[in-house]
């Protein structure tokens, strides 16, 4: 799929602005803090409804603005094209003090997308940003996040279950903290205890649902970023990735056996977890991990090692997207072409190559021919395909297409 063109109003430092995007490699330039990631974020947003660099979507409204939208329109392999805006209007005090909610409106050519669920699946896109090397420095919450996102853009009704999980959860935790707050041990036979029993056994369903699928498909990220890092390190380093569940399931469980699972290790720990008020075990705590050389990953291997790593697992996102929805999904280079040796560079390239890309760079010159010359290296992978550059030159929240050849 390739996008035609995005239209940001009051988006981060943009007030109205169009863009006509090439087909091929979009080259996006100018000097730091002008807003050449904040237009690969607004692309990204359209493929997940959430920003790689914050949840909160107030900090995405223009300053002084109350709302912000992103359009965009792409065409898909079939040919079809389609529309996709995202409106999101701040909350705003309503009558008598009350606050009224924050509204996000989603339409795909031009009918109402009621929920986000329905979002996802509608659009593809993979960032490579800087932030990706959290997925190495930081604790589980970033791997889950990497792993969630990439499995909702393929499969909505796992975005559903992950919804739903999380509103149980909070039930749940408020139910544990009103038991807590009685102050008496009470029996399983009370009413509030038998009601909990219930909310565990749902909550462990839904749970498995979601750990089936991140087993699945971090074997499937094992598979294709291990040979991913192979190809990079040139067969020096082997990576491996596991799905690690706190609740110690067998990767071979089915789905009834790791909520049978799930649902009688809360019960061991219920009254442990009455008194924190929060549930000890389930996929809000589990954590992908990463073995390269058959250690565990160190969040002090070197700056190489790591860099290698998180290239790998993203080549393998793209890849799973591609493979599962049967065309390439938009690629966004946020500022890393700079960041890759030239054989990372080329690693990466060679995946990439019927993709759209929009890449973001302080120097134009430079990223083109970082990216004509991993191409050649790529050679041998056969991926050397001649590209076509389009280029944009971006200042102070201002794109402006450049015609003339870099
Ligand atoms: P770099 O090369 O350093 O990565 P960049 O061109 O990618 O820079 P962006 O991150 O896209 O920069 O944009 C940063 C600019 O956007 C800054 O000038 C910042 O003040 C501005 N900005 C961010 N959020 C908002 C907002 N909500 N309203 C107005 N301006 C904003
Ligand atoms: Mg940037």
């Amino acid at each position: 799929m390739f996008i035609n063109d995005i239209k940001l109003e009051q988006f981060r430092n943009y007030e109205d602005q169009y863009i006509a995007a090439g087909p091929d490699i979009n080259v996006f330039y100018g000097d730091n803090a002008q807003g050449k990631t904040n237009i690969l974020e607004a692309v990204y947003l359209c493929a997940c409804a959430r920003s790689h660099r914050t949840s909160k979507d107030q900090e995405l409204i223009k300053h002084n603005s109350d709302f912000y939208q992103i359009t965009i329109s792409y065409t898909n392999d079939n040919g079809s094209a389609d529309t996709l805006s995202i409106q999101y209007l701040e909350g705003k005090s309503g009558d008598y003090g009350n606050r009224q909610k924050p509204i996000r409106l989603i339409h795909h050519n031009g009918m109402k997308v009621d929920k986000i669920s329905d979002l996802m699946g509608l659009f593809h896109a993979v960032i490579f940003a800087p932030e990706d090397l959290m997925l190495v420095k930081e604790g589980p919450s970033t791997r889950r996040r990497y792993l969630d996102l990439l499995i909702s853009q393929i499969r909505p009704s796992y975005f559903r279950d992950l919804q739903q999980y999380s509103k149980m959860l909070q039930q749940r935790n408020k139910l544990l903290k009103s038991i807590r707050d009685k102050n008496v041990k009470l029996s399983q036979n009370d009413q509030l205890m038998i009601q909990l029993d219930i909310w565990t056994r749902t909550l462990a369903d839904t749970a498995a649902s979601i750990i089936i699928q991140r087993i699945k498909y971090a074997d499937r990220i094992t598979k294709i970023a291990s040979s991913a890092l192979d190809q990079i390190s040139s067969g020096k380093e082997k990576l491996s990735v596991k799905y690690k569940s706190t609740s110690g399931i067998d990767p071979n469980s089915s789905k009834d056996d790791i909520s049978e699972l799930l649902y009688k290790k809360l019960k061991t720990i219920v009254y442990d977890d009455i008194y924190r008020g929060s549930t000890s075990y389930g996929p809000h705590r589990d954590d992908l991990e990463l073995f390269l050389n058959q250690e565990p990953l160190k969040p002090y291997s070197s700056q190489g090692q790591q860099r290698s790593v998180v290239l790998s697992l993203k080549l393998a996102e793209l890849k799973i997207i591609q493979e599962d929805i049967g065309e390439y999904p938009v690629l966004l280079l946020d500022d890393v072409m700079s960041e890759l040796d030239e054989n990372r560079r080329s690693c990466l390239l060679a995946n990439i190559s019927s993709a759209q890309v929009f890449v973001t760079c302080t120097e134009a010159n430079h990223v083109v021919s970082e990216m004509e010359a991993a191409c050649y290296l790529g050679e041998d992978s056969h991926s050397y395909k001649i590209r076509e550059y389009s280029f944009f030159e971006v200042d102070s929240g201002s794109v402006r297409p450049v015609e003339q050849s870099k």
